[in-house]
């Protein structure tokens, strides 16, 4: 009750940690509404929301914010130069991309043509670096080529130094390098090398095995000596340039990449000694971001800020060239996860709710007084009633929560052996609810087991318009957990604790971790849903790897996109719209060639013995049905 009294926008803020994990970019307006905060502009995401209904473009959609990406990349240039001025580096910072986290065109297109920061690109495949050499137009672009190699992929990394670009190309295994000579002195190119190396250290972390000596990637310390026994005795030695290695992404403590850091300087030194002159040291990825707005150490947050990173970094790479008086190399980190995670909010609608408290069956209490389950079960709750009113409450009633729960699985039984009715089961399962929410709200002390499982009973669900499996994919793979919160109403109390629920029949297509107050609750605070109004809720940071590992799930597609750029004059525009998938692409991509479909329609309506008119109309029907989206309107 204090709460609902005391509520209000600040609160809000507080309640759902925004200040701890929106870096900036997000807030609250004195209207309760959020909003998207730029240099020209504050943005109402409600009052966006109706203007893309005003463009036919409905939720569920992907809001994407191109002045977020460049912001963050700002942010992480500005500090790793401060660290570089501070502790007097002699080498530079490059930031490289990794398409991986996100390949949509809008957003390498962006990184592109910005032309504040230089930055390189990083490929895994054939398909990733051909789109790189497609949409990279400038001249001399650093493109970074990882993953495994074969003859097609290496030519194609050299083509690429004949379009003009910086193509490095970082060996897994001496087999690449045999492929490289082999196609460079064909294609008379010269080629620049990397070599990724595999740490012993471990960050720990949901991606802890991509380090280690038991990691997919890298060269073992026997590979290193065998690559660079074969580079000398092909005269490529003065070819390799770059170090690389890479721990994991979402990297939450910074002591972690530290140790990386060492191990790495190690190979680092030990190489020069032998030989190689390394220009660059790649760092790979693993720059967190602070899902939980908590700060910590935990998979979902970091117990550091990008500053911390960066001259962790820098201090460390610096010192230890000093040391052994190496040349300092030009530093590159391939962070995709921090500089895209905040750029893009997935919002959705709320289409039902099932409440657990259902106030309609208390009505009827006097139907049911002649069953004697009923009659104990009253007997129970008057008791937990007077008990909840005694100062000396809280001894007694684990106890009597206990029986009720027991007496409730006593009802359970009866029903299916035909003593109790569905009315009956129904009003039994609303007056236990009441009574576990009477508990639940007059003792906020209580013993921590069963207030946890009384949450669980208490938890509303709403069903929202959108799948977890195609935009929100780590939330089911890995239990991520995303920042959620109403878009609007947040200068009032969210009285309901809730379960989201997708649209999909899968029951793991729910979320059951969000970010609130002090800790992870298994609910979301969110306000009452009447079916007459729109509500609306955005899932936020979704802007990393959640858009390319997303699925089809029951056959929804990509959601409805859109891009959101500020002008100077404070307006803002709404560009590169894209539609989302219609029921005949999804059908498309497993195959159901929507002209079969049709085919079959044509030869059962043959069959059927009704007007040709109406024919033409149940065709015209189903031919609008595959042109929708896969959501719901
Ligand atoms: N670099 C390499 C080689 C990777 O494999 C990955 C992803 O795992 C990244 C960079 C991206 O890392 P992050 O998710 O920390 O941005």
């Amino acid at each position: 009750m204090g709460d609902r009294i005391s509520w209000s926008v600040s609160k809000a803020k507080t309640h759902y940690r925004l200040d701890k994990w929106n870096m900036g970019f997000f807030d609250i307006n004195s209207k309760g509404n959020i909003i998207v905060k730029s240099e020209s502009h504050d943005l109402d995401l409600f009052e966006l929301i109706q203007d893309l209904r005003g463009k036919g473009i409905n939720t569920p959609v992907l809001v994407r914010f191109p002045h977020i990406l460049q912001e963050i990349i700002t942010k992480i240039y500005s500090e790793f130069q401060a660290a570089i001025k501070a502790s007097n580096y002699a080498g530079n910072y490059i930031a490289a991309y990794p398409i991986k986290v996100n390949q949509q065109a809008t957003v390498i297109q962006h990184l592109h043509d910005q032309t504040q920061w230089p930055i390189a690109f990083e490929v895994g495949s054939k398909a990733e670096l051909l789109a790189c050499l497609g949409i990279l137009q400038r001249n001399n672009q650093t493109i970074i080529c990882n993953g495994y190699k074969d003859q097609s992929y290496i030519r194609l990394a050299l083509l690429g130094c004949m379009l003009g670009h910086k193509v490095i190309i970082v060996l897994e295994s001496i087999h690449e390098l045999n492929y490289v000579l082999e196609q460079s002195a064909e294609l008379e190119i010269e080629p620049i090398l990397g070599m990724r190396v595999r740490l012993s250290s471990i960050a720990e972390g949901n991606w802890q095995n991509t380090g280690g000596q038991f990691s997919k990637f890298g060269l073992t310390t026997n590979d290193i000596l065998a690559l660079v026994n074969a580079l000398k005795n092909t005269h490529s030695l003065a070819r390799m340039k770059m170090l690389h290695f890479h721990m994991g992404s979402q990297i939450p403590c910074l002591q972690d990449i530290q140790l990386g850091i060492k191990e790495a300087m190690r190979y680092f030194s030990e190489l020069t000694r032998i030989g190689i002159e390394f220009k660059m040291l790649n760092v790979g990825g693993g720059l967190a971001i602070d899902y939980e707005g908590d700060c910590s150490d935990s998979y979902f947050s970091r117990d550091y800020s990008i500053k911390q990173y960066a001259s962790t970094i820098i201090d460390t790479v610096n010192s230890i060239c000093r040391k052994n008086k190496l040349k300092s190399p030009t530093i590159y980190t391939e962070n995709g996860r921090a500089m895209t995670a905040h750029h893009a909010v997935l919002i959705t609608n709320v289409i039902d709710a099932e409440y657990k408290l259902q106030m309609e069956t208390f009505k009827s209490c006097n139907d049911y007084t002649n069953n004697q389950k009923l009659d104990l079960l009253h007997k129970l709750i008057s008791e937990i009633s007077m008990d909840i009113s005694s100062p000396d409450a809280s001894k007694s009633l684990s106890g009597k929560y206990n029986a009720l729960f027991e007496q409730m699985k006593l009802i359970e039984q009866d029903f299916l052996m035909g003593r109790v009715s569905l009315q009956e089961k129904a009003y039994a399962e609303a007056v236990v609810n009441h009574a576990y929410d009477n508990i639940y709200n007059a003792y906020e002390e209580l013993d921590s087991e069963y207030k946890q499982e009384l949450e669980e009973k208490l938890v509303d669900k709403y069903f929202c318009n959108f799948s977890l499996f195609q935009s929100t994919p780590d939330i089911w793979g890995l239990k991520q957990i995303f920042p959620i919160l109403p878009l609007h109403r947040l200068n009032e109390f969210p009285n309901r604790k809730v379960h989201i629920h997708d649209l999909t029949c899968d029951s793991d297509g729910q979320i059951g971790t969000y970010v609130e107050n002090n800790s992870i609750k298994p609910y979301l605070s969110l306000h009452e849903f009447y079916r007459e109004d729109d509500y609306y809720i955005g899932l936020f940071l979704v802007g990393a790897y959640q858009e390319i590992l997303g699925d089809l799930h029951n056959l929804f597609g990509d959601t409805y996109a859109v891009n959101i750029e500020f002008d100077s004059d404070g307006t803002y525009q709404i560009y590169e719209e894209e539609p989302g998938d219609t029921i005949e692409d999804v059908l498309s991509y497993v195959h159901i060639n929507s002209d079969d479909m049709r085919r079959t329609w044509l030869y059962r309506l043959g069959d059927m013995n009704i007007h040709e008119h109406s024919k033409k109309l149940l065709l015209q029907e189903l031919e609008t049905a595959l042109q929708q989206n896969s959501y719901l309107n």
